[in-house]
């Protein structure tokens, strides 16, 4: 029977971590800020957005949500961010993707200045990723190495799998495993063999998007299997891309889905949110 690994308890640590150092730097005069942009009404984005604006009230920063119209149009969107890009109140800015069809993605993202681009979607944050000295840590992949951190979880020499290749997800987390002495592996739909590539994995990380994708037969007994897919079933019911019944009993260790990798990503936000400030105001 695997270990569970609690996303809830973590993140409380970390987010407690996060409140005491706002606490301090409000008393030097300075609330960390995050502006959160949703364009449209897609409801998982809705759900993410309300999760990080209480996330912030939690922890004593200032939240300011934009919630624009689905036909919003690219120049708008460009100059609400300029806007909040020269507004020193705020410090971190994210735009919840995916953005409707007619703004392209690229051209927003790359309009948040670096220094206040907290999801650290931006090309500079991500070439500072890949040679491993960097300001904001990519959300998902960074509340991961925490988990594992907290765990005690070595990754030195041990064979990591990434299932998913998004620059949101896989790409950012095979580096940070990299970074961390893994041997890594990144498949994707095209990979031949997926099923003994990931038996080799002693860590394997899931992020597909395919609920109940990983199997038990893709698991080496003892393996640490890290869940971050999100799929909403017919029922309604949230749904990881672990099939979690059948892998439980195999692996040392596991993320649920609710309550696993989810509440990370939020966590490692409001330290991106708290360390844009300090650098903002030279702290
Ligand atoms: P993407 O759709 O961008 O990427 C999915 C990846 O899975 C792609 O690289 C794709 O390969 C690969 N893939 C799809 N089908 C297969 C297959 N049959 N075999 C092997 N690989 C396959 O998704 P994201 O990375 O953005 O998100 C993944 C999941 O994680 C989603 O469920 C999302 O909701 C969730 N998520 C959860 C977060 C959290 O905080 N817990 C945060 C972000 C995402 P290819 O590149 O070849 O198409």
């Amino acid at each position: 029977m695997a270990k569970l690994i609690d996303g809830k308890v973590i993140s409380a640590a970390v987010k407690n971590e996060v409140a005491t150092e706002v606490a301090a730097l409000k008393e030097k005069g300075v609330t960390p800020g995050l502006a959160v942009i949703i364009v449209g009404e897609d409801p998982a984005s809705k759900v993410y957005v309300a999760n990080k604006e209480k996330a912030c009230e939690q922890l004593g920063m200032a939240s300011f949500k934009y919630a624009l119209p689905e036909n919003t149009t690219e120049n708008e969107l460009l100059e609400l961010i300029n806007k909040l890009n020269n507004d020193s109140s705020v410090n971190g800015i994210l735009c919840q993707l995916p953005l409707p069809r007619h703004l392209n993605e690229e051209l927003i993202i790359n309009s948040i200045i670096p220094e206040k681009d907290v999801d650290a979607f931006h090309p500079q944050n991500v070439g500072k990723i890949m040679i491993g000295n960097y300001d904001f840590l990519p959300c998902t992949p960074a509340g991961i190495m925490e988990m594992l951190k907290y765990e005690n979880i070595e990754i030195e020499g041990k064979e990591c799998v990434v299932i998913g290749r998004s620059n949101i997800v896989g790409k950012p987390m095979s580096m940070l495993l990299l970074h961390k002495n893994g041997t890594v592996t990144v498949c994707h739909s095209r990979t031949k063999n997926l099923k003994d590539v990931c038996r080799r994995a002693d860590i394997l990380v899931a992020a597909v998007g395919r609920a109940n994708f990983v199997t038990a037969d893709m698991v080496k007994p003892g393996a640490v299997v890290i869940d971050v897919g999100i799929n909403r079933l017919e029922n309604g019911k949230l749904c990881g891309d672990v099939n979690f019944a059948e892998v439980e009993p195999v692996a040392s260790y596991i993320t649920p889905v609710p309550g696993g990798v989810g509440p990370m990503t939020i966590a490692t936000l409001m330290k991106n949110t708290l360390t844009a400030a300090k650098k903002q105001n030279n702290i």
